[in-house]
């Protein structure tokens, strides 16, 4: 996943269980309050061989601490239960903190193989909390009587989380119930394992291997050289290899002229783990989807979208499908209109022959040449990489008046690691960011946004947040390296996570930042992603190196480009999406004989056409058969309805730093976390709830 974010770091999230009483405090650095700049981890000082004893320490430290609410002899109450179990934690929160950072931004052999050993123990830790009889019994006193305490708004959201957290991990249900829940939680496990790992196999073990050079006809250079260099590797030097990762076949499918090879590499992706065999995913995603349902009926549920959707901003499967439904109705048309424009120009090439699905992206890529004679790469010199970080800074500054001045006394785990300071209009401190751009060995591919410590207030203190951006951009050994536009698109993509986080201000760790819904967190990030596309905002950093301003022509058509062959893109989703919800609204009587057959019929419930797929068909479905994204495909469809929906806020002020409307969206939601109901707070700042207009009239489609 290109964007993703990992801010799960929150003391009360995190759970343990260790025997071990060796606390050996003194010595280890994760262990110790850090007398540090703003608390920032001593990096210098960590080694590797620290972390496994501090998680055992800091793991009985969280025991003790539950054992505590658990022994108090007063009757529970929010403060002595709710409150007291939020900040318990808090040194497993600073070890986490940094080792989980450290698995994504600066692995190693060692890291990986400790990332084994805590993986299951935090999950052990974890789930003998949420199965804590004894806790449950405080926590559910406590929302029993909920209506006694005089609790305000971000302590009913606290306590209506904590008590779900116990519930819809199987709290109220008798032992024989939960005996079977933790089976079916097993076997979901095991199974959705399986599923990735037949994915990862049957992607992997696919080559279409070349040996004519006239079949590499229409392949950009560094493709083909891509192409040599993996035959070389697999020791067929002299040929050519080309794969189903997404770097290789995507552009083969864009470029390649030689249509039966396009046709072949094209199949092999759709069809990847519906071939038969030890690898084929059907009779796997039949099992997770009834096992899901059992799941869900278990916990008294309808369906499992029911229970997925409950914590969602769409609370229910009616309001997922009314989304998809409507969007529907005009990017299926739109699609069908460039079809024909896309048939045109196939047919001067192969008379009589009708557009197929492996024919789309090599024609789209022929039409927009012959439109806008555009490519990426032409605005790559404009976009400096320290430019464009101080562009989006100085959006931020425009926009919610902060500030961020360089850190050259805190620690880094990296020498290309910058730290900044973060500041308010009155200058006071607000937190740290630590801004990692460049590609390495040592790293995790894709670009996210993460925290060491988040937002929070104990007692008298703010506790001020710890956020890190981390990208992998190639590091030009000329010193001046420069991005595409897409590249530098989404360092205001994850700029828009930091200020979440930044932004902050909750009293508590579970209602601070980014604990928002899934549906809800991409609503900071891709909204700031809209300054980007503004001529103005562009014009305030962008740049080459004789200090010329992008000119009007460029900017022109980095625009109209946006939108070409949109529907494509904007289909593929929503069926993938639809797709997703429809193995997830079945009952555990539900049967589904056959999964291509099931696949099909839901693909024509929305009139798909043959030469789009969705974006995965069902038996390499990744996000949804192993775990994360199941009920949750449509987030991405949803999150582009609101962000387009809330930029449209800044655009009807008719200036796009307008103070007011920037002040609500700061008020109502940048500093709010998940103290509210998600739309609650977005119809505080926006006055209604969010509609598709906007995302439509953005993708040229009337309504
Ligand atoms: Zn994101």
């Amino acid at each position: 996943m290109k964007k993703k974010i990992l801010f799960m770091l929150s003391a009360a999230l995190l759970f343990g269980a260790c025997q071990n009483k060796d606390l050996s405090k003194d010595s280890n650095p994760l262990l110790q309050t850090w007398d540090t700049p703003f608390g920032t981890p001593p990096f210098e000082k960590i080694k590797v061989t620290d972390y496994l004893p501090a998680f055992t320490a800091a793991m009985q430290e969280h025991n003790d601490e539950i054992e505590k609410i658990i022994k108090n002899k007063e009757k529970a109450s929010f403060e002595n239960t709710i409150a007291a179990f939020d900040y318990s934690g808090e040194l497993l929160a600073q070890v986490a903190g940094v080792f989980y950072n450290m698995t994504a931004a600066n692995t190693n052999e060692d890291i990986q193989k400790l990332e084994e050993k805590i993986g299951p123990m935090m999950a052990k830790h974890k789930d003998e909390i949420t199965m804590n009889a004894k806790l449950f019994e405080k926590v559910k006193s406590v929302w029993d009587n909920k209506e006694k305490e005089n609790l305000n708004q971000e302590q009913k959201m606290l306590l209506e989380k904590t008590y779900k957290k116990f519930v819809r991990s199987g709290a109220l249900l008798n032992k024989d119930q939960q005996e079977e829940l933790k089976k079916v939680n097993g076997e979901l496990t095991k199974l959705e394992s399986k599923f990735g790992s037949n994915q990862l196999k049957e992607t992997k073990a696919y080559t279409l291997v070349i040996d004519k050079e006239e079949d590499l006809k229409g392949l950009p250079q560094w493709l083909i050289d891509q192409a040599a260099s993996t035959a070389k590797d697999k020791k067929q030097e002299g040929k050519w290899i080309f794969t189903l990762d997404n770097p290789s076949v995507f552009p083969f499918l864009q470029y390649a002229e030689n249509r039966d090879l396009r046709e072949k590499i094209f199949n092999a992706r759709v069809n990847r783990c519906n071939n038969g065999g030890q690898t084929d995913n059907k009779e796997v995603i039949k099992q997770i989807v009834n096992l899901r349902a059992t799941k869900a009926e278990l916990l008294g549920y309808k369906t499992y979208a029911d229970y997925v959707l409950e914590e969602r901003m769409n609370k229910t499967p009616k309001e997922v499908y009314n989304l998809l439904e409507e969007l529907l109705k005009y990017s299926v048309p739109a699609a069908k209109k460039d079809v024909l424009e896309l048939q045109k120009l196939l047919a001067k090439d192969h008379k009589g022959a009708t557009l197929e699905a492996w024919d789309w992206s090599y024609y789209a890529e022929k039409l927009k040449k012959q439109k806008y004679n555009f490519d990426a790469e032409q605005t790559r010199p404009y976009f400096e990489i320290n430019n464009v970080r101080q562009g989006c800074f100085d959006v931020i500054t425009k926009l919610y008046g902060l500030s961020f001045t360089p850190r050259t006394d805190i620690q880094v785990y990296e020498k290309d690691v910058e730290v900044y300071e973060c500041k308010n209009e009155k200058n006071q401190h607000v937190g740290i960011l630590y801004w990692d751009p460049y590609t390495r060995e040592s790293k995790t591919s894709g670009a996210w946004c993460n925290g060491y410590r988040e937002q929070y207030v104990k007692g008298e203190k703010k506790i001020t947040p710890i956020i890190t951006v981390c990208f992998n951009y190639a590091k030009s050994p000329s010193g001046r390296t420069t991005l595409t536009a897409e590249e530098a698109s989404t360092v205001f993509h994850e700029m828009g996570h930091a200020i979440h986080g930044l932004l902050s201000n909750c009293t508590y760790p579970s209602t601070g930042g980014t604990t928002v819904p899934r549906d809800f967190v991409e609503l900071p990030s891709q909204i700031l992603e809209h300054w980007f596309s503004q001529p103005e905002v562009l014009k305030m950093f962008a740049k080459n190196e004789k200090g010329e301003v992008i000119p009007d022509a460029l900017l022109n058509k980095i625009n109209s480009v946006k939108t070409f062959d949109i529907a494509y893109g904007m289909t593929e989703r929503y069926a993938a999406a639809y797709l997703d919800m429809e193995y997830h609204v079945l009952s555990s009587k539900d049967k589904i004989d056959d999964i291509i057959a099931f696949e099909k019929k839901a693909m024509d419930k929305i009139g798909l056409i043959p030469q789009i797929p969705p974006r995965y068909r069902s038996t390499y479905f990744a996000h949804v058969f192993t775990g994360e994204y199941a009920v949750g495909y449509y987030s991405y469809v949803w999150s582009e309805v609101l962000d387009a929906d809330a930029f449209d806020a800044f655009l009807e002020a008719g200036n796009i730093f307008d103070k007011t409307t920037a002040d609500k969206f700061k008020n109502e939601i940048l500093s709010k976390g998940s103290t509210d109901e998600a739309m609650t707070m977005y119809k505080r700042f926006r006055g209604k709830e969010p509609s598709i207009d906007a995302v439509l009239r953005n993708a040229n489609m009337k309504k």
